[in-house]
């Protein structure tokens, strides 16, 4: 009961930036006065809430004093592997970067037990570089692919990885940190979803898609991603766009990958499959016809492959990200009208087509989010012996959102 009522006022206390009191604490969780005041007690010799100077009393009883979200003394390390890049990122309770570090490379048909060891060196980096004062509790790992609930990689197609047991590779490597493993547009997807660790963002029900050499995505509901029986739901890159198209890696023929990744999409404009997004643009600008001709196939492509997610899961917004989001001034509008004429309910809510952020790994920081989902960091630092280590823990599932 102590850990569920933890959850629910640390999460009302994060909800959003301006501070509540004790007394609105109790309102908006509806745990009793007394259980707030002893809780709210806990958190702050913890250094997860900071109290604010009283504000004047309005009528009688005592004064109310706001108490502010800190949330930079506990962080966590978030790491990613795509094909072109290996991120680490260690990202504090606030949200707010701490400190990164990025190996640029070509990881297509790699071997994990080069490529994993390489991205936890510079996981422990990271974590010693951002120390100073401040508690690195948990890791998580994006990866390209679909994992198991076991965090055993399946198979990453663009990798060229199958049925790796990433614990196996892993253990040892992350000083004992606690480790979540998941799919990256999974973990990319909660960064549209919150501003921080338990901060819902403005949207919080949105079809994610996450452009790279392939092309991931997510369900959001409710600000949750929407896993399915095995976790694996949300995968928009593989729907067939058209039944005899072009090869995709996973084995399939025209699955939308094969023509919005990012590769396919520069080759179809005839540029160089490593140019960067925003030469493929600037050929459109000057209305160069093959980059014209392959923008507006990967418009329609994305009209036709989410138009069917949207009709079957009434969930209208889509987000795009990654180099889709560097396309969004040329995608989102052609995208947005090819949804329009196909979704059947778009005459009373027209579907909406967002950019998400230039940020180049989301995933990274959505894996920084994980941690604290079960809120298990918070409760320990708050128990009656007060911080104590963690030993390996597997993610379940809990208030904090
Ligand atoms: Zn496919």
């Amino acid at each position: 009961m102590r850990a569920a009522n933890l959850a629910l006022v640390t999460a009302a206390a994060y909800a959003r930036p301006e501070p509540r009191s004790r007394a609105e604490l109790a309102d908006v969780t509806s745990v009793s006065r007394a259980t707030v005041g002893r809780l709210v007690d806990d958190l702050v010799r913890a250094g997860l809430l900071v109290e604010g100077p009283a504000a004047p009393s309005q009528g009688p009883g005592r004064p109310s004093i706001p108490l502010l979200p800190t949330g930079h003394r506990y962080a966590a390390l978030g790491l990613q592997v795509n094909v072109r890049r290996l991120t680490a990122r260690v990202v504090d309770l606030a949200g707010t970067l701490v400190s990164e570090s990025v190996i640029d490379g070509d990881f297509t048909d790699s071997d994990p037990d080069t490529v994993l060891p390489q991205l936890l060196s510079l996981g422990r980096e990271v974590v010693r570089s951002s120390a100073d004062g401040r508690e690195v509790v948990g890791a998580g790992l994006a990866l390209p692919g679909l994992v198991g609930a076991d965090g055993q990689l399946l198979r990453a197609p663009n990798l060229g990885w199958q049925e790796v047991d990433i614990r196996a590779i892993v253990d040892g490597r992350l000083g004992g940190l606690p480790l979540v493993i998941d799919n990256e547009a999974t973990f990319a997807a909660l960064t549209a979803a919150r501003h921080a660790p338990g901060r819902p963002a403005a949207i919080g029900d949105f079809v994610y898609l996450s452009g790279e050499v392939g092309v991931g995505g997510a369900i959001v509901v409710d600000g949750q991603v929407l896993r399915g029986r095995h976790g694996w739901a949300g995968e928009v890159g593989h729907v067939p766009v058209t039944a005899d198209g072009p090869r995709c890696p996973c084995g399939s023929t025209g699955c939308l990958e094969t023509y919005v990744g990012r590769s396919a999409l520069l080759a179809r404009a005839g540029l160089p499959v490593d140019s960067p997004p925003a030469a493929l643009a600037a050929a459109m600008g000057r209305g160069e016809h093959r980059a014209v001709t392959a923008i507006e196939e990967a418009a329609r492509a994305l009209a036709v492959a989410l138009g069917g997610v949207v009709n079957v899961l009434d969930v209208p917004t889509v987000v795009l990200g990654g180099h889709l989001a560097d396309l969004g001034a040329a995608l989102a509008d052609r995208v947005q009208s090819g949804l329009a004429e196909r979704v059947l309910a778009s005459r009373w809510v027209p579907p909406v087509v967002l950019v998400g952020s230039s940020d180049i790994s989301p995933a990274a920081t959505g894996a920084a989010y994980v941690p604290w989902k079960d809120c298990s960091p918070i409760r320990d630092r708050c128990s009656p012996g007060g911080a104590r280590r963690h030993t390996d823990r597997r993610e379940v599932s809990g208030g904090w959102r």
